[in-house]
C-alpha cells in the first residue's frame, strides 16, 4: 500500500496521537480484565474506564462524570440519543409529544434515524439553513410547537464546518420542555464546549475524529434525561449493553485530555489562513460555509468547471488525501445535501473538495498542496466533465 504523504482529510478520521496509543496499549496486552468483573484484573480495567469517563466529561463540560456514556461510534451516539429520548418523551407524554426537528445539514447517522422514526410513527420537520450553512434560531422558535418532542441540529457541520448557534436554540428548547441533542462529533476537541453552560441535554462524540482509534464514541446525557434503551444490558449504569471497549475507551480518555490541552492553539488556524489566501488565488475557486462562525481546522472549496471526484483523485496521485465528501461519490456528481441546502449551484457544488488540517500538518504540506492543486485543477478544466464521467472508472 502506498502511504499517504499528505494527510488533508481529518473530518474524515485521524491518526492515533502517539501518546494515546502507548495509553491504549496495555488494555490490549496484560490488562485484559472485563471491566465488570470483581476481581482485581477486572477492578483495573474498571477503573482505566471511569478514568477516562472523567476525561471525557471534562472535555464537554459534563456536571458529572456519569454523564458519559460510552458507546462505539459517533453514528451509535447520535441514534442512541435521538432514538433513546424520541420514545422516551412518546412514552411519558403518551405519544401527544410526537415531532423532531432538525435540520437538511445533518449527517447521515442523524438523518438515517430520523428516517426510521418517522416510519414509526414520528413527524419529522427540518428547518433551513441560510447560504453559509447556519440555522435562525428564531425559525427553530416558530417550529417549535406543543407536540415537539426533541430537536436535533449539529454544532458543527462535517462538510462545510459552519458552526450553530446551538446555545441559543438550546435555551429555547429549555423554555419549553423540549428535549435538545446536538452532534459535536466535529467540533469536539476543535471548539469549545460546556454542556451545563450551554444548556444541552444530549451530545454525541467519536473518537476517530480526535486521535482515538475507530470503535469509540460517547453520549453526553444530561443528569435526569431520559432515554430508551438502544441497546439493551446493564453496562453503562444500564443505559447501554456491551461489554466496554476498554483499550478504546482509555484511547478516547487521553485524546479528549489531550484536545482539551490544545484547546484554541493558533497554530492549526494560522495555517488554514495560508490554505485559504492560497485557494483562494485560483480563478473561478470559493470558500463555502461561514467566513467566521466554521470550525478552526477545516475549509470547504468549489471550483467551477470540474468534477470534485476527479481532483480528489488527481491529488491522490500526487500523494495528498482530501475529500470531496459525500459530493461526488463514485463520480455520480450528485451535489451534497449540505450543499444543496445551502442554495449552492449545482455546477459548482460539484466541482467541491473539503481540506481539513489536523495537529500533524505542518506549512510545507501547505506548500506541496497549494503547489499542486492550481496545475490539477487547470489540467481537469481542460478535459470536458462529460466525456470524463463516462470514462470507465471516472
Ligand atoms: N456525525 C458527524 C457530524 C460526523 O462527521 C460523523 C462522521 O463523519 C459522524 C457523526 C459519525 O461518526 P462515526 O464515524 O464515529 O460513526
Amino acid at each position: 500500500m502506498r502511504e499517504p504523504l499528505i494527510y488533508l482529510d481529518h473530518n474524515a478520521t485521524t491518526p492515533v496521537r502517539p501518546e494515546v496509543l502507548e495509553a491504549m496499549l496495555p488494555y490490549l496486552r496484560e490488562e485484559f480484565g472485563n471491566p465488570n468483573s470483581v476481581y482485581w484484573l477486572g477492578q483495573r480495567a474498571r477503573k482505566a474506564v471511569e478514568e477516562a469517563r472523567a476525561q471525557v466529561a471534562a472535555l464537554v463540560g459534563a456536571a458529572q462524570e456519569t454523564e458519559v456514556i460510552f458507546t462505539s461510534c459517533g453514528s451509535e451516539s447520535d441514534v442512541m440519543a435521538i432514538s433513546g429520548a424520541a420514545w422516551a418523551v412518546w412514552d411519558s407524554s403518551r405519544g401527544k409529544r410526537r415531532r423532531i426537528l432538525s435540520s437538511p445539514i445533518e449527517h447521515e447517522a442523524v438523518r438515517g434515524i430520523l428516517k426510521v422514526l418517522e416510519k414509526r410513527g414520528f413527524g419529522v420537520d427540518l428547518v433551513g439553513v441560510d447560504s453559509e450553512g447556519l440555522v435562525d434560531p428564531a425559525e427553530v422558535a416558530g417550529r417549535l410547537t406543543p407536540e415537539t418532542a426533541l430537536v436535533s441540529i449539529m454544532h458543527a457541520n462535517n462538510e462545510v464546518g459552519s458552526v450553530e448557534p446551538i446555545e441559543e436554540i438550546a435555551a429555547l428548547c429549555r423554555e419549553r420542555g423540549v428535549v435538545f441533542h446536538t452532534d459535536a462529533v466535529q467540533s469536539a476537541g476543535k471548539l469549545p464546549l460546556d454542556a451545563q453552560k450551554m444548556g444541552l441535554d444530549l451530545l454525541s462524540l467519536s473518537g476517530h475524529k480526535l486521535g482515538a482509534p475507530k470503535g469509540v464514541g460517547a453520549l453526553y446525557a444530561r443528569r435526569g434525561a431520559r432515554l430508551a434503551q438502544t441497546i439493551t444490558g446493564h453496562q453503562e449504569k444500564n443505559r447501554r449493553g456491551g461489554t466496554e471497549n476498554v483499550a478504546g475507551i482509555v484511547a478516547f480518555g487521553k485524546a479528549c485530555e489531550l484536545a482539551r490541552r490544545e484547546l484554541g492553539s493558533p497554530r492549526v488556524l494560522a495555517l488554514r489562513r495560508k490554505l485559504e489566501e492560497g485557494v483562494l488565488r485560483i480563478p473561478g475557486s470559493r470558500l463555502n460555509g461561514h467566513p467566521a462562525k466554521r470550525l478552526p481546522h477545516c475549509a470547504h472549496f468549489s471550483f467551477q468547471g470540474l468534477d470534485g471526484h476527479h481532483l480528489v483523485v488527481a491529488l491522490d496521485l500526487e500523494g495528498i488525501c482530501v475529500s470531496s465528501g459525500p459530493a461526488c461519490s463514485s463520480g455520480s456528481a450528485t451535489p451534497s445535501h449540505v450543499l444543496t441546502a445551502m442554495g449552492v449551484d449545482p455546477s459548482l457544488a460539484t466541482g467541491s473538495i473539503r481540506v481539513s488540517l489536523g495537529p500533524s500538518n505542518s506549512e510545507a504540506d501547505l506548500d506541496r498542496f497549494l503547489e499542486v492543486l492550481p496545475k490539477a485543477v487547470d489540467k481537469l478544466r481542460q478535459v470536458p466533465l462529460a466525456s470524463l464521467r463516462e470514462s470507465p472508472g471516472a
